[in-house]
């Protein structure tokens, strides 16, 4: 396996992490080890689909798998999400033909939807959108709950089949089996809630606010699949503790064509606000039925690793297709070979690194810009501090002492060249800095209390996994006095000692 391999001789493992959706194609035991041993990093249940008695038994299952493996592996829970959709059609399929009129809602209509609340948000002049947009209508009329609309691009539509209001101005609603995912979320020690439909932050605080009556304090990933949304990403994004692309949805809520570009506004907001940023969605699609991807496919993996992705996203590849093992190791290749194109020549020491791409008013490292629109706090400055020296001295390891994996997200949206490595007392904590671009997780099994002791122990440490050599140089941090947990204050330059 070159992902393991890679990892246990450190020559440079893979930064971007995979995130695999679990579904019935992959969630039996010898499935869901391949899957991890091929290089699944996190894994993804997808709510939409299954029960919580499914979900629950492939939770345990990555549980166990990944403690024989050694490995962590943080495990995302992703809600529904308020889906709309047409309920029982008279005569399916209904063919639509562009120009004609329909009526849509309740009662004696020509296309009746499930659940009809947000009849009452649609205003004239909206597009509703039928079958991930293959079919648009505009709204002529609305008389309560029953709309009259044109049609717009006419084709077939059935049953069940889902409803996207891209102009609609809908205000987030928790659904109650939202609700009842939440509940199994924080029950069941899930690492991730994963929030379909996000218009803004006030919805991550609702979420927030469902999972403290069930005594859960999860972290949220926002996925921004809302035309609305993107008026307020910076906010959101902040508000968050990671993003997801969601370029399904997203795709049919704008143009496709103005997805790509969003794909890169959303990455640079998320590695602005150290957030880590998954791009999801059709990444390996031909791959459900074929064991090779197509060009396009490639290439679209490899362009998310130049976005700056923290990682990227299958889901009907692996959850439901024929090659799932295959998609993952296709994945693995593609990033291994664009981040070797992309990484930074090996140090020299007879270089002499240009030390004002991380000043003040560069445009290569913005977020540097301090005082300007961000104000950047002791750990902030103390993690630029260290990318900026590991960049230029031959550095093995940037190692964080984490209590909560911020520093490790602080050092890795400067993505540096040298490998991130999270030493940290909390299991979870290991787990979550797995979705974090190239932080790589060491538990530490006992108290240590002073900074002497971290060193210690993170030298043992690495000696003993061969991460490191005696003589190596790696820059350690950590927040000092060590017993009084504060935020990290303390950058050491430090040769690895043996025993
Ligand atoms: C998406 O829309 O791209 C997405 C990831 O969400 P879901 O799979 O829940 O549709």
């Amino acid at each position: 396996m070159p992902h393991r391999a890679a990892q246990r001789t450190n020559a440079h493992p893979r930064r971007a992490k995979i995130v695999a959706t679990v579904g019935p194609a992959s969630g039996d035991e010898p499935m869901l080890r391949q899957l991890l041993e091929a290089g699944v990093d996190v894994v993804r249940l997808n709510l939409s689909h299954g029960d919580h008695e499914f979900h629950g038994a492939i939770l345990r299952r990555v549980r166990r798998i990944a403690g024989e493996l050694g490995r962590f592996v943080p495990v995302i829970v992703d809600l529904m999400g308020p889906r709309y959709r047409l309920s029982q059609l008279e005569g399916e399929p209904k063919m639509l033909e562009a120009g004609e009129e329909v009526t849509f809602g309740v009662g004696e209509v020509d296309l009746p939807v499930e659940e009809s609340e947000f009849l009452d948000s649609l205003q004239v002049g909206e597009r509703v959108l039928i079958d991930n947009g293959l079919v648009e209508l505009e709204v002529v009329q609305r008389a309560d709950r029953r709309v009259l609309a044109t049609v717009v691009f006419g084709g077939q539509v059935s049953t069940r089949k889902g409803i996207n209001l891209p102009d609609t101005d809908l205000p987030f609603t928790i659904s109650d089996k939202d609700r009842a995912d939440i509940a199994f979320a924080v029950e069941h020690d899930a690492d991730f809630i994963a929030v379909s439909f996000v218009g803004g932050p006030g919805d991550l605080e609702a979420i927030r606010g469902v999972m403290e009556e069930h005594r859960g304090n999860l972290p949220l990933i926002a996925k921004l699949e809302r035309a609305a949304v993107m008026k307020r990403l910076d906010p959101t994004v902040q508000a968050a503790d990671a993003v997801m692309v969601a370029r399904g949805d997203l795709g049919v809520e704008v143009p496709p064509h103005r997805v790509p570009v969003m794909q890169k506004q959303i990455i640079s907001s998320g590695r602005r606000y150290g957030k880590p940023v998954i791009v999801a969605t059709q990444m390996l699609e031909s791959m459900m039925q074929q064991p090779r991807p197509t060009r396009a496919e490639t290439s679209d993996v490899a362009n998310a690793v130049f976005d700056g992705a923290d990682a990227l996203m299958l889901s009907g590849e692996t959850a439901a297709g024929r090659f799932p093992v295959e998609a993952v190791g296709t994945m693995c290749r593609i990033i291994e070979e664009a981040e070797h194109y992309r990484r930074p020549k090996a140090y020299d020491p007879k270089d002499k690194p240009a030390a004002t791409h991380l000043l003040p008013g560069s445009s290569e490292q913005p977020y540097l810009n301090a005082g300007r629109d961000l104000h950047l706090e002791i750990p902030e400055v103390v993690s630029a501090a260290a990318v900026y020296a590991v960049d230029r001295i031959d550095c093995k390891h940037i190692v964080a002492f984490s209590q909560g994996g911020f520093t490790a997200r602080m050092i890795a949206r400067y993505r540096p060249n040298t490998p991130i490595t999270v030493f940290t007392r909390n299991e979870e904590v290991a787990r979550r800095v797995q979705l974090v671009w190239g932080a790589r997780p060491v538990l530490l099994e006992y108290e240590v209390n002073h900074h002497d002791e971290v060193v210690a122990s993170v030298d043992r440490i690495l000696v003993e996994k061969q991460l490191a050599r005696p003589g190596d140089t790696i820059t350690i941090l950590m927040g000092d006095p060590i017993d009084q947990r504060p935020l990290t204050n303390l950058m050491r330059v430090h040769r690895v000692r043996s025993g």
